[in-house]
């Protein structure tokens, strides 16, 4: 009679903690690692079990650090920060869905900068990544939180701009060209200039080229970057506008 209460407080001082973690195992589970570790009142706790607590909250708070990274650097390209080709194309297509439901404009950049092989050859490449990582800080000052700036590959960037129309984007990338311009890239004591050249492109629904409207507005975009290329590059140009 005198040890049962103690046995039955022991093992409800065992019993609640270990309830607790399991539910905020379940917890982290569905919220993919999100769900911070429940406070505690360690001072009732035996020591054992506020030493598995412990050891299970910095655990979960670790996986959440290499979950966040994780995400981070499968959405990121290295170089610029910017998002890379992958996100551009399961983010934005996502984004370009949800304006076209709302029915509102959503059009496109595609940017290339020009005769970037000689900035290359003469100053070498290290000094060619830090063009590129410049171009996209610009790029990045000239557009809104909502647009996704994203690499394309190489020397090439997409933008895609939400709310906007083809003749609003090309007012835009009008606007980059000119930040670049008056913001060269500083290596050293050094200051190089680089142009681009913009094709400009508007949703539609009906697609023509590849398998949804996204591609198609990127292959559309992409067209018309080649016709600022052909037509002496530095200058933005719109689709169907040639
Ligand atoms: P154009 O005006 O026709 O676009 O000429 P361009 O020289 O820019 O085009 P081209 O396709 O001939 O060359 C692109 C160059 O971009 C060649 C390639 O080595 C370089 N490049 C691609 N990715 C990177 C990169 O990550 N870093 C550096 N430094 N260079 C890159
Ligand atoms: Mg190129
Ligand atoms: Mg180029």
């Amino acid at each position: 009679l005198v040890v049962l209460p103690l046995v039955l407080r022991l093992s409800r001082n065992i019993e609640r903690p270990l309830t607790g973690l399991a539910a905020y195992a379940r917890e982290l589970h569905d919220t993919r690692y999100a769900a911070a570790c429940p406070v505690a009142r360690s001072d009732d706790l035996p020591r054992e079990v506020a030493e598995l607590r412990e050891a299970f909250c910095q655990m979960a708070g670790e996986i959440r650090s290499y979950v966040d990274e994780v995400e981070r650097i499968s959405v990121e390209d290295a170089l610029t920060g910017l998002y890379n080709r992958r996100f551009l194309f399961s983010g934005g297509r996502k984004l370009l869905e949800a304006s076209l439901r709302a029915q509102r404009p959503c059009a496109c950049l595609m940017l290339d900068v020009d005769h970037f092989k000689v900035v290359n050859d003469t100053y070498g490449h290290a000094a060619g990544d830090r063009v590129l990582a410049h171009l996209a800080r610009v790029l990045v000052g000239c557009v809104r939180k909502s647009d996704l700036a994203a690499r394309y590959g190489g020397e090439e960037f997409a933008v895609l701009l939400t709310g906007a129309t083809a003749v609003q984007a090309a007012a835009l990338a009008a606007r980059i060209c000119t930040a670049l311009a008056g913001n060269p890239c500083r290596i050293d004591d050094t200051f190089l200039s680089v142009t681009i050249s913009i094709g400009v492109a508007e949703a539609r629904e009906r697609v023509e080229y590849g398998e949804n409207a996204l591609e198609d507005m990127l292959a559309r975009a992409d067209k018309a970057l080649y016709a600022a290329k052909a037509a002496g590059r530095d200058r933005v140009a719109i689709d169907g506008a040639e």
